[in-house]
């Protein structure tokens, strides 16, 4: 399937996320403005990133300023050297990839890892599939980082980051755009990633309830479609008696 960049409401578009899960593409958020287009996150390897490059440029929007990291997973992270602009996100984020740059990432690395725990096995493959030129990759650390919350400017455009944690990953952050009503969650609400994963790891309602708010009629998280603040409050109602929504 091929993706495409999508406008899902006024003034913010989506650069969807893979519907093949073995792709493990998060979507990506685009929000154009004055001073720039900035990217809630950056897709997992560079053939995706430089897709959503090209779709940019062919959209005749403005140059990418920004890139903001909703957490510091691999799949959210690894497209962002190819836009060479500075990342923003949480402290612990950049934390966390300041550890990760100093590790030798490559396929040889990747295999003898996946030998000392295999549980890694899944993502670190996918990592080697997806990657495969290691040489012209690289981790971009975040250059701007925050604790509580940062409001990031792009001419009228206001951009609220809001740090959230959460069991998937202590640096989670949402973003909200409330000129456009749209909220990005990233993977904050959804359990540990796979090789963190216990038997009764689910989402969190509390979570997802907490961010429940009026003046966001849309919700995007980073791997399934967005979803109504209606839809929302129906699936809240429900109290989340399954836990189906989730993959990665
Ligand atoms: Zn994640």
């Amino acid at each position: 399937m091929t993706q495409k960049l999508t406008q899902i409401t006024e003034r913010v578009c989506l650069w969807p996320y893979h519907q093949d899960p073995n792709q493990i593409q998060p979507c990506i958020g685009v929000i154009p403005g004055d001073r720039g287009t900035v990217l809630v996150d950056a897709g997992n390897c560079l053939t995706a990133a430089r897709q959503l490059k090209w779709a940019l440029e062919r959209a005749n929007l403005p140059p990418v300023s920004r890139i903001i990291y909703t957490h510091h997973h691999w799949d959210h992270v690894y497209g962002a050297c190819v836009f060479e602009v500075p990342a923003v996100a949480h402290r612990l984020c950049r934390d966390i990839l300041l550890e990760e740059v100093e590790k030798p990432w490559g396929s040889k690395y990747l295999e003898d890892e996946i030998k000392k725990n295999s549980l890694l096995q899944v993502s670190y493959e996918a990592r080697d599939r997806l990657i495969g030129d290691w040489e012209n990759f690289r981790i971009v650390v975040p250059e701007i980082v925050f604790d509580g919350s940062m409001v990031v400017e792009t001419g009228e455009m206001k951009i609220v980051l809001q740090h959230v944690g959460g069991e998937h990953a202590q640096d989670s952050i949402v973003v909200k755009v409330p000129q456009a009503g749209v909220m990005f969650l990233g993977d904050c609400f959804y359990p540990p990633p796979l090789h963190l994963r216990k038997p009764d790891s689910t989402i969190s309602i509390p979570l997802l309830a907490s961010l429940e708010d009026e003046t966001y009629a849309l919700y995007v998280d980073g791997h399934s479609e967005p979803f109504t603040r209606d839809e929302l409050l129906a699936f809240l109602e429900k109290e989340g008696s399954d836990s189906s929504m989730i993959s990665e």
